[in-house]
């Protein structure tokens, strides 16, 4: 089974509310969150999707870049190429765009990855979990994020997820470390009893990260994420060794050479998996299954995607035996998407399908209404 064709949709998603993090807006209920779904199909006729979720604010992939990455480099390459040999095919995407120390280009390549599992699946009536050898697991649970300058209304969001039922609470930070410790306050006195994640998306520096990380001690905070730069695993290391709180590190690994360096430097005690940052299904397999190798613990994390990568996500956190909740947060962002079949999610409840490849059926109708021309 041979890929035949590479289709590209760019689209605009309509939001519910907009979501700022440290570094600025990742999307904006003005303009719509940018997403890139693609479709891959085979010579057999099967059919198989995936999904990229680029933000400038996050990393420096766009939905301009992803969508000329796949047109012009990575499609012209793989078209022909075995469906199945996957490994052959990170070669390829890889030759044709180098990767530098996060993967070079990963969140267009995760989406290439993604439809080929998809396809594959499809093609042997095989869900992720049968193609892994694993036991379907049919739900996981949702976080409930947070991110908002005001202690006030990060309150009544917290008293809003306790209830609703969720069990754990992501805040993001980093505006600012006095009205971030009143955040955390308003957020542990509004619901005690949550699992209390604080993503600070590398804001601090080393010195504020341990003033602050001495008052998360008191107040209870659970796990500081990506306190520092992505670069300073030096600087993580050092604050580990200054605060009982477990430091968990996403943007600072992306490939398993990079997860390599952070556990050689002891820079971190958990590690955040993401199917997009780590190139795909693959990518983040790997990682998940190093990472529980070293003994480190597992978050589970996504780039705000839709109903389509949250479930290939949530198949593979299953499949890791993440702690649960994952923070998988598109749902509480996105107005719609283009899932016409897929999960049901009710709040911080995800019920997953069991179907051939990752489970979902998309609408080309609701592909056209949010396409944009670029
Ligand atoms: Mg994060």
């Amino acid at each position: 089974m041979k890929i035949a064709d590479i289709q590209i949709y760019p689209l605009l998603l309509p939001m519910k509310q907009s979501f700022a993090i440290s570094g600025g807006t990742v999307g904006s209920q003005s303009r719509g969150a940018p997403h890139v779904y693609i479709k891959v199909v085979t010579d057999s006729g099967a059919e198989g999707w995936g999904e990229a979720r680029p933000s400038h604010r996050w990393s420096y992939e766009t939905l301009e870049t992803v969508t000329s990455t796949i047109t012009g480099y990575l499609k012209p390459a793989l078209i022909g190429a075995e469906v199945a040999d996957l490994q052959s095919i990170h070669v390829q995407m890889n030759k044709e765009i180098k990767p530098d120390l996060s993967g070079g280009q990963p969140i267009a390549k995760a989406a290439v990855d993604m439809a080929l599992y998809d396809a594959i699946g499809k093609e042997r009536q095989n869900s992720l979990s049968t193609m892994w050898f694993s036991g379907f697991r049919p739900s996981v649970q949702l976080s409930y994020l947070i991110s908002t300058p005001s202690p006030e209304e990060a309150a009544r969001k917290a008293v809003y997820a306790v209830s609703q039922g969720y069990r754990g609470l992501d805040v993001k930070l980093g505006l600012d470390p006095v009205t971030d410790i009143e955040i955390l306050e308003a957020v542990k006195g509004a619901a005690p009893g949550l699992f209390l994640r604080v993503d600070a998306n590398q804001a601090y520096s080393l010195q504020q990260a341990v003033k602050l990380a001495r008052v998360m001690e008191r107040i209870g905070v659970d796990v500081f994420e990506q306190p520092l730069r992505a670069d300073d695993l030096y600087g993580h290391a050092q604050l580990r060794r200054k605060t009982s709180i477990p430091i968990a590190l996403d943007e600072s690994i992306w490939t398993t050479g990079n997860l390599l360096q952070a556990i050689r430097a002891e820079a971190c005690d958990t590690v955040v998996v993401k199917l997009t940052k780590m190139g795909g299904l693959t990518g983040a397999k790997r990682c998940g299954e190093l990472a529980r190798e070293a003994g480190l613990g597992l978050l589970g994390g996504g780039l705000t995607e839709s109903r389509l990568a949250l479930t290939a996500s949530a198949h593979l956190f299953n499949y890791l035996r993440i702690e649960e909740p994952v923070d998988l947060n598109g749902p509480l962002f996105l107005a719609d998407d283009p899932i016409s079949s897929g999960p049901l999610i009710n709040e911080g409840e995800v019920n997953l399908p069991n179907g051939p490849g990752i489970g979902c059926e998309i609408s080309m109708d609701k592909l056209e209404l949010y396409g944009c021309k670029l």
